[in-house]
């Protein structure tokens, strides 16, 4: 069995054991635990060399019950139809605990995104459009940027479906060039998002956030700006931050105990989320191995980088003062790193509640797109607050009234507010 296939295994199972909590209705398990719709199919490229080359691409649509299926496209060597069938269910829940009007979707491409040229990328941009923008759209299903693709490929994506629908159709996807339909304060999402639930933890645990201290893993897209806002926001002190070095072929953790300056090391850090190890030691910083970031006597753990990161082995390591462990990546933690959580107590603000900054801003650009009005980046933010505490309070709301574990309460949720929906449109 694949790899890739236990990606949608293990989001089955995640679903089957809520849906067991839930006591939901057999049909309605088995018409959630599969995707509503699935496109496949091959992009002939022509490359720079003149020759035709045939990529497999794909779109699934898991859920549009609360609204257009909405995910990301990826371009990745290893994509298969049953990681895209995963990361789509996983966009039902994610966007149904943000409660953002919208289901869930992927898409994603079979290929090595840096083996292309920029004029190849175009056309297998184009190329997907081509063969799916019949089933995609504003109202439909609306894709947007993730691993492999970014908004110069979003923007090229847009031109090229309303070049085939004959009208400019900026709200077909989302996590475009600002200038080009994108929405300000995108960047930033995620990594604020995230910190808008530790606050929010924080309040409920009774922590006084600035005499509170984080270690993070990671310094991408994420990491970053859940730095910068547990800092500039909380007024708490980051002690350090990790990341992969490709020339090193390992990991490193960047540290100060005093506190690290984020936005200094974002201008030694390079387009990947690598940071300049030299220039850092010249300026006063510690250089650990990778794992150090987990062991660190800290209140708050943001795991920011992949999944997986703590599990059976490195929970052992997490200090007894951490208290909230805010899910920046998707899937860091692994059920036998849970059920410590469980015992010890430790807050978990899951992936798909903590994260859910990013869609959210993305829901806010195709609202901003069909208004043709655009948001000062103020009001984005206030806006993207305003959600994420409210998703956090629902899922704290059914955690405590059900002692259940955060996890399970924003599964919980999510799946109720789906259910509801079906219901309501008398798919039930
Ligand atoms: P990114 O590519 O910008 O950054 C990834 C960072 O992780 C880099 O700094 C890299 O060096 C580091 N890294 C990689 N391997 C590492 C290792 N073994 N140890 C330490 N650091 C390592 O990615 P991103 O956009 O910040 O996404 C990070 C995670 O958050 C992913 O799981 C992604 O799916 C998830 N996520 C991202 C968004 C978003 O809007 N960007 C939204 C939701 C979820």
């Amino acid at each position: 069995m694949s790899k890739n296939l236990n990606a949608f295994k293990m989001a089955q199972r995640q679903f089957n054991g809520v849906a067991e909590l839930l006591n939901l209705d057999p049909d309605v398990r088995e018409m959630l635990r599969w995707p509503t719709r699935e496109f496949k199919f091959q992009i002939p490229v022509k490359m720079d060399d003149g020759r035709y080359k045939v990529f497999m691409g794909y779109r699934v649509q898991h859920s549009d019950a609360r609204g257009p299926s909405k995910g990301g496209i990826r371009f990745h060597s290893s994509e298969t139809l049953d990681t895209v069938r995963a990361l789509a269910m996983w966009m039902t829940w994610k966007c149904a605990v943000a409660d953002i009007p919208l289901g869930g979707g992927k898409g994603g491409v079979a290929v090595d995104s840096a083996s292309l040229s920029p004029s190849e990328k175009e056309r297998l941009c184009r190329g997907w459009i081509s063969q799916v923008y019949r089933n995609i759209g504003p109202r439909q299903d609306v894709p947007a940027p993730d691993v492999g693709t970014n908004p110069q490929m979003m923007g090229w994506m847009m031109d090229e479906y309303s070049r085939l629908v004959g009208e400019y159709t900026p709200g077909v996807i989302t996590g475009k060039p600002v200038g080009s339909g994108g929405s300000l304060g995108r960047t930033e999402a995620t990594g604020f998002g995230v910190i808008y639930t530790v606050r929010e933890a924080m309040k409920h645990l009774g922590m006084d956030p600035k005499k509170s201290t984080a270690s993070l893993q990671g310094f991408g897209n994420v990491a970053q700006y859940a730095a910068i806002g547990f800092t500039e926001l909380l007024g708490g002190t980051v002690t350090c931050v990790s990341y992969w070095d490709s020339m090193d072929r390992t990991a490193y953790t960047v540290s100060k105990d005093d506190g690290v300056d984020t936005r200094f090391l974002m201008t030694i850090t390079d387009q990947y989320g690598g940071i300049d190890k030299d220039k850092a030691k010249e300026a006063g910083y510690e250089i650990e191995s990778g794992e150090a970031w987990i062991s660190k006597d800290v209140d708050v753990l943001i795991p920011s980088a992949l999944e997986g990161q703590i599990n059976g082995e490195s929970v052992k390591l997490i200090s007894d003062r951490v208290k909230i462990i805010a899910e920046g990546a998707n899937g860091p933690t692994t059920p036998e790193a849970d059920e410590v959580f469980k015992e010890r107590g430790v807050f978990v603000i899951p992936d798909f509640l903590c994260n859910a900054g990013g869609v959210t801003v993305s829901y806010f650009e195709g609202v901003q797109n069909d208004m043709n009005f655009y948001w000062s980046e103020e009001e984005v933010f206030e806006r993207l607050d305003t959600k994420m505490t409210r998703a956090f309070k629902s899922v704290l709301d059914v955690s405590e009234r059900e002692k259940a574990f955060m996890r399970d309460a924003a599964y919980m949720v999510a799946i109720g507010r789906v259910v509801e929906a079906m219901q309501l449109r008398g798919w039930l």
